[in-house]
């Protein structure tokens, strides 16, 4: 996927965008930032087009404000970020048998978790006389990749013996820390981690980086924050876990909420009276039960506005609620404007924002489709461009502001 990012939209443009607030971007970086404090680095998680905001356009604003690490899942995330010019280190999460020249040529740091590619990395950094550092990952209860807890000692004896290789970190991966109820299990997962630690020291290995929190660890476990973190979802203020009236970060400082850096626009492109008893969409599966006014919108599942929101989905017209009625179809999405009289043809419509102190999380969107905020926003298409507000807009307000201070 290649995201169109743009400044502004031009009139040419279907008019069906998604702004990137760098404003709130910042915000929630220096919130994360007086939370672990200044010791604890911060690999900023970029992967999937930053959750759908665009990878370039977030990793340059946090590389400025001092990430120090970014994190994405595939080697071709990090080739894109390195074209781009980030030079800070990248780690990256899913290298694969095949890549390990690219990952040499783009001085990448793969996470490893398997003998036999790093058995290829030696190769290849031997053949290039250089030491390729490498960030291990034990599995501590995610069960999906990483080096199981009994074949830790193994793989141990086996990286001692590839000269080009050097244990640069150590890591695990949380599963359930976003969720309280299973707070037991994570303490579990940090104290194996610790016991995996140990078994690297004892067997000669000292790595510069011991990282186990993703957002979640780092909303509420300080002591899995080892000496770097790997938030993604609360740079972008967004939670994945059971529901939270409001995401907050505890600092020194005091709480700080976080601030969606996202949201979503499309303008009614026609509108039309019907009678009652009128069958919308496909299926004719929506049947009105009065006079209506309907709205059609530019935008569907193609987008990433999804199928599950043609029953409960809403969008702001005018600052005021109106719903989904009928199927999202492939490029367009019909809503009831009936009761907002004022609505006109050319209104922008906001099916992730605020408006009127009105507001629809990425989180409600996601509670409306039975899933979670990161999905809803990595599924944002490459169809929809990406509007950059810059972290001080030259003109106007930020989409987002007021709602979270
Ligand atoms: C995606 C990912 C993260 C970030 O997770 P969030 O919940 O978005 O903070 C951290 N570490 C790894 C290995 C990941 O795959």
């Amino acid at each position: 996927m290649s995201l169109t990012v743009v400044d502004s939209l031009s009139e040419r443009h279907r008019p069906t965008w998604a702004e990137i607030h760098l404003g709130h971007l910042v915000h929630n970086f220096r919130a994360i930032r007086a939370r672990v404090g200044p010791a604890v680095k911060i690999c900023a998680v970029v992967k999937a087009e930053a959750y759908g905001h665009g990878a370039v356009a977030v990793a340059r604003c946090l590389e400025a404000v001092g990430a120090d690490w970014f994190g994405v899942a595939t080697v071709e995330e990090g080739v894109a970020l390195r074209a781009a010019g980030i030079a800070r280190p990248i780690l990256c999460f899913g290298v694969l048998q095949g890549q390990q020249d690219l990952v040499l040529e783009h001085r990448l740091t793969p996470v490893v978790f398997d003998l036999s590619l790093v058995e290829r990395l030696e190769a290849c950094a031997r053949a290039r006389q250089m030491i390729l550092d490498v960030h291990l990952e034990v599995d501590t209860g995610m069960g999906r990749v990483g080096v199981p807890f009994r074949e830790l000692t193994n793989v141990l004896r086996a990286l001692a013996r590839f000269p080009h290789i050097r244990l640069d970190g150590l890591m695990t991966h949380l599963a359930a820390a976003d969720d309280p109820a299973k707070a037991e299990f994570t303490r579990e997962q940090i104290a194996r981690f610790r016991q995996a630690l140990q078994m690297v020291e004892t067997m000669g290995f000292h790595p510069t980086y011991r990282h186990l929190a993703n957002s979640a660890g780092v909303r509420a476990y300080p002591e899995a924050w080892g000496n770097m973190v790997r938030p993604g979802g609360l740079l972008y203020g967004l939670w994945s876990g059971p529901h939270v009236s409001e995401l907050v970060l505890e600092t020194p400082e005091g709480a700080c909420r976080l601030r969606p850096v996202l949201s979503l626009h499309t303008r009614i492109v026609l509108l039309k009276d019907v009678d009652a008893g009128t069958p919308l969409g496909y299926g004719s599966a929506f049947i009105t039960s009065r006079p209506s006014r309907i709205a059609t919108l530019p935008i569907g599942y193609h987008d990433g506005y999804r199928r599950a929101l043609s029953t409960g989905g809403r969008v702001l017209v005018r600052g005021q609620f109106a719903s989904v009625v009928g199927r999202v179809s492939m490029d367009w999405t019909l809503v009831d404007v009936t009761d907002i009289p004022e609505a006109r043809v050319g209104d922008e419509v906001i099916l992730i924002g605020q408006e009127n102190g009105r507001r629809i999380l990425a989180e409600d969107v996601a509670a409306w489709c039975g899933t979670i905020a990161y999905e809803i926003t990595s599924g944002i298409s490459a169809r929809v461009p990406r509007v950059i507000i810059p972290a001080a807009p030259p003109h106007g307000e930020a989409r987002w502001s007021g709602v979270s201070e």
